[in-house]
């Protein structure tokens, strides 16, 4: 078995867990592996020069978002193609004087829209989890901080296609960490929000939004780093300064079969 990294470990037999939902982008799905290829694929003789280190760090800027350009797009301030090249605008411009603008953007955006669903792909523990839920009849589900129709394609092209239960940002009209949008997942897998395990990779949108909602959080920290500490990239509306920065511990894991250790023992 795999152990917490941290937190606290099985709950009480009172309150033990009856479901669980997941976050999708860097929880269920590589995004920041597919984003990574897709961004180095792109033709752009602007930076036929970058070395390679050059390129772990133009695609840190970009899939970092430290400039928060997706939490604009949730607050409803750009669309999702314009929080996109504002992100490659930023990280660009460190490596170029070219402008990024026009034709060239408009070919990077179609060029990017075109090549990233082909590199989604589920962890590697993703489905030996799946199965174990399904053994043991467990519901589950996805409540992810993008609209429906584009993640559901997401989960369905990475080989996910069994999460049936979705809850996306147009679902519900709210973002994580409103409480409601965890709270339409749990009801959608039928299980009580005091009973449904969240795990995501932001310690803050994902575990500690979801306390905050009654549901039990958890936080997926794959590199065992904290880097989805969540007050240092943009995938989720919370900027730094908010309440729940100096949250109490929430549970933390190091990769999803861990999420077994929260349920019940099998009988
Ligand atoms: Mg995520």
């Amino acid at each position: 078995m795999h152990a917490p990294v941290g937190g606290s470990p099985t709950p009480d037999a009172g309150s033990a867990p009856e479901g669980v939902l997941f976050d999708i982008d860097d929880t269920l799905v590589d995004l920041e592996q597919a984003m990574g290829h897709t961004l180095q694929a792109i033709p752009d003789p602007a930076l036929s020069h970058l070395g390679d280190d050059d390129w772990v760090r133009y695609k840190a800027l970009y899939t970092t978002d430290p400039q928060r350009h997706y939490d604009r797009f949730l607050a409803g301030e750009l669309t999702f193609e314009e929080q996109r090249v504002h992100r490659v605008r930023h990280a660009r411009a460190v490596f170029t004087p070219e402008p990024f603008l026009g034709r060239v953007a408009e070919a990077w955006v179609r060029a990017y829209e075109q090549m990233l669903p082909h590199h989604f792909r589920a962890y590697d523990d993703v489905l030996p989890l799946l199965d174990e839920l399904d053994a043991r009849r467990i519901p589950y589900g996805a409540v992810s901080n993008n609209v429906h129709d584009y993640q559901r394609a997401k989960l369905d092209r990475a080989g996910l296609g069994r999460v049936r239960v979705l809850v996306g940002i147009d679902t519900v009209g709210v973002a994580k960490p409103d409480p409601a949008i965890y709270r339409e997942g749990a009801r959608l897998i039928g299980t009580a929000p005091s009973r449904t395990l969240y795990v995501g990779d932001n310690r803050l949108v994902d575990a500690v939004g979801a306390r905050d909602a009654g549901l039990l959080g958890v936080w997926l920290d794959r590199t065992g780093t904290g880097r989805g500490s969540g007050v240092d990239s943009g995938t989720g509306a919370v900027p730094p300064g908010s309440p729940g920065e100096d949250a109490p511990e929430v549970p933390r894991i190091g990769d999803l079969v861990a999420v077994l250790q929260f349920l019940p023992p099998v009988r």
